[in-house]
């Protein structure tokens, strides 16, 4: 057996708004699952190897629930546009390129090193129509150390000239990609990019599939007033946007919609009913002006609210940048709320990041017994203070600000996968 022992101050969220703070203490794991956290060492440990990290902070990884792996190449562009504007001029054109693989390989090499570099170990993110691409993808996340759900992305409407495939080149080529999937901690996840641009008998396959396969599944909800209006022309027998996917079985609680800015009580009850998971991504609800999610509110209602940096319509790919702005924008809210909703906590916006996709994952929240091993270690030492801070105090000052060599070693399903140079 392997033991993993882990010395520093140790932050974890087991709920929302609660933090768990171990001063100097040890996190443990065994064959890289955690066993406990404790303020002293417990005797049967006596003659392991710790890894010292001193004064240093021992945090959860991210979890970036919603990103286009492809988009990573146009990330701080194209912001001058509405979402369906954006799809056409910016973002359709740049997934076109992925059908080369060579490029596809340097692209996803250097989005999966920056994903550790920043401590997002888990994600659920699309890649774009190449079954190849989406493969090298795969590979390369799994090599980095990273672990969650990629999808190859289906549409055969709506992707203009040349982003789009046939029903049937769609639905074999998820055929084949499915049988092609062989990564320990990489898996697929049925991906309708959205309704629009899905014919009604590629989503009832898709559903089929993902019935079928015991799959989980991703797609786009209610994101912008112009795109609702289109679902609703395009689907006259569904009275709201959710039952375009329920219709097909594309609708439980393996389900991550992303956005759900223009959700509805109907809708949003829907939700909650079916345990279907939002991917509230509030940067790129802006930059595309689209509108912003009443966090507070789906949160009161009891809905499964987690993060998604939804690169590239959010500008940021690290979840600290996306966790701060969420709070920030939670800030917004309450403004547009009249003072009627609660802004966000540092520690609620943390959990959100991190323990809120826990159960989507197969794990408890915060640093539980039972959980692979995932954790980033962080050091503040060069940050100016004119006192001694709490050990409270430089986890929020850490979720908004950072020195350069701030992420300092980097687990991931029980391995070290980043050590700072
Ligand atoms: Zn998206």
């Amino acid at each position: 057996m392997k033991v993993t022992i882990l010395h520093g101050n140790i932050v974890s969220a087991p709920e929302l708004g609660k933090l768990d703070i171990t001063e100097n203490g040890y996190l443990v794991a065994e064959d890289g699952i955690i066993v406990g956290v404790y303020e002293t060492l417990p005797e049967k440990y006596a003659g392991c190897e710790v890894e010292d990290y001193g004064d240093k902070l021992v945090f959860q990884t991210f979890s970036d629930m919603h990103l286009h792996a492809p988009q990573y190449a146009m990330l701080g562009m194209g912001m001058d546009m509405p979402l369906i504007d954006w799809l056409n001029t910016y973002t359709f054109p740049t997934e076109a390129h992925f059908a080369d693989t060579e490029m596809a390989r340097k692209i996803y090499k250097q989005l999966a090193h920056e994903l550790i570099a920043n401590g997002t170990t888990r994600v659920v993110m699309f890649s774009s129509l190449h079954r190849e691409s989406t493969l090298i993808l795969m590979e390369e996340l799994e090599k980095a150390g990273v672990t969650g759900y990629v999808g190859k992305v289906n549409m055969d409407r709506n992707g203009g000239e040349n982003y789009q495939e046939t029903t049937e080149e769609s639905m074999e080529e998820t055929i084949k990609w499915l049988e092609q999937c062989n990564f320990e901690h990489i898996k697929p996840i049925i991906t309708p990019r959205f309704t629009p641009t899905c014919t009604n008998e590629l989503m009832a396959f898709l559903g089929k599939l993902a019935k079928e396969k015991n799959l989980p599944i991703q797609s786009h909800l209610s994101e912008n007033t112009g795109e609702l209006a289109w679902v609703a022309e395009l689907h006259p027998e569904c009275k709201q946007y959710w039952e375009t996917y329920d219709i097909y079985d594309l609708w439980n609680d393996k389900t991550v919609m992303a956005h759900c800015v223009w959700s509805d009580e109907r809708e949003r009850k829907a939700i909650k009913d079916a345990g279907v998971w939002i991917a509230h991504c509030g940067d790129s609800n802006l930059n595309l002006i689209s509108g912003y999610m009443p966090v507070r509110e789906m949160l009161n209602e009891g809905l499964r609210v987690t993060l998604g940096s939804d690169i590239a319509g959010g500008d940021r790919l690290s979840m600290f940048a996306v966790t701060a702005s969420t709070i920030r924008g939670s800030k917004a809210r309450r403004i547009m709320d009249n003072w009627q909703s609660e802004f966000l906590s540092v520690p609620e916006g943390y959990y959100l990041g991190t323990s809120a996709a826990a159960e989507f994952f197969g794990e408890k929240p915060g640093f539980a017994a039972g959980n692979p091993l995932h954790a980033i270690v962080l050091t503040d030492d060069k940050l100016p203070a004119v006192r001694e801070l709490t050990v409270q105090e430089r986890f929020e000052r850490c979720i908004y600000r950072r020195q350069p060599d701030a992420v300092q070693v980097v687990w991931s399903a029980g391995r070290k996968v980043y050590t700072a140079e």
